[in-house]
């Protein structure tokens, strides 16, 4: 049996992207390394290998944590004989020089590779409103266009080759991480000179100090002591290194990158497994140490 589309990667993102794709009628065969068959979506078909995948399914989303991860479960499609895989589309954040290198691993076996990181986190992928920042032929964006509009809001191409879609979501999330670092440090001094955690956020968002972490994170996920932003220390740690990687290969020097990078990757030993949003426990802990 063959499928229009596969992905590979069920976890926080991959399940609900799974999940707006069987809703609109979109033929797909689901793989995960962690048995996926109580969270992949009724009307989607579990594969019992990755080979499955490439056998049966034309075009293949990505969802996977890191570049060695892609790399690994597109080994088995080199090796391959009988694929029917032509495409495959990378949802996940693993940096240009990483798509760059798969795209020149697929170049030889004629398989077509489209750069589509995405932004919105888990809210945005239930919602199915990601941004999708896209590098590749034109010509695959609008043959997958149905596709990418059933898990998206907002579709952006930002270049011709793999690899620039990459370099703009780390750019997006160097910023991210930046700011929910700073509004963490920020808020942790004002809460121990004795104000009041809401209405200090309550000024900030409608002052200049405002972000997605004033307006966003800390209302919902820090304020509520929940932490449940569903992106992990881990994730974004990765993300602000590969965007520091990014610089320092392409011969810059940023002032902020390699601090907020020393910071991440402190806060991912310090709180293995974490939710991003426990930064601020941590800015804490550091006001004080
Ligand atoms: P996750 O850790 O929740 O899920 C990843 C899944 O990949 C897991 O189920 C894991 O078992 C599976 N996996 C790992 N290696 C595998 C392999 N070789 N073959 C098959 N399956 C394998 O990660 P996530 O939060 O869903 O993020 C996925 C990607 O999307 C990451 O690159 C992340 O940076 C990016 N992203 C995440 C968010 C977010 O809010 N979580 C937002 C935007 C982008």
């Amino acid at each position: 049996m063959t499928f229009p589309y596969g992905l590979i990667g069920l976890g926080n993102m991959g399940v609900p992207i799974a999940e707006n794709l069987t809703k609109n009628d979109i033929g797909l065969i689901v793989y995960d390394i962690d048995d996926p068959s109580n969270r992949a979506p009724e009307k989607a078909h579990v594969a019992a290998t990755p080979a499955d995948v490439w056998r049966q399914a034309e075009t293949v989303f990505l969802c996977l944590p890191k570049g060695d991860n892609c790399k690994s479960a597109l080994q088995s499609l080199l090796e391959c004989n009988d694929r029917v895989t032509s495409t495959v589309i990378e949802l996940s954040t693993i940096g240009m020089p990483m798509a760059q290198e798969i795209d020149a691993m697929l170049k030889p076996i004629n398989v077509n590779y489209f750069d589509s990181p995405m932004s919105g986190g888990v809210a945005g992928a239930k919602a199915a409103t990601l941004t999708l920042m896209c590098a590749g032929s034109k010509d695959l964006l609008e043959e997958h266009r149905a596709a990418l509009e059933a898990i998206s809001g907002n579709i952006f191409h930002l270049g011709n080759e793999p690899g620039k879609g990459q370099a703009m979501k780390l750019i997006n999330n160097f910023m991210a991480a930046t700011g929910l670092a700073v509004t963490s440090e920020a808020m942790a001094y004002g809460v121990d000179q004795g104000m009041d955690l809401k209405t200090m956020l309550d000024v900030v968002n409608v002052s200049t100090g405002a972000n997605v972490a004033s307006q966003d994170k800390f209302p919902k996920r820090v304020l509520t002591e929940t932490y449940d932003a569903n992106f992990h220390t881990a994730l974004l740690s990765k993300d602000v290194g590969l965007f520091h990687e990014g610089l320092k290969a392409a011969g810059l020097k940023g002032q902020l990158a390699p601090l907020i990078d020393a910071l991440w990757k402190d806060a991912d030993q310090a709180m293995p497994g974490s939710d991003m949003t426990e930064i601020y426990k941590l800015m804490q802990k550091k006001l004080k140490s």
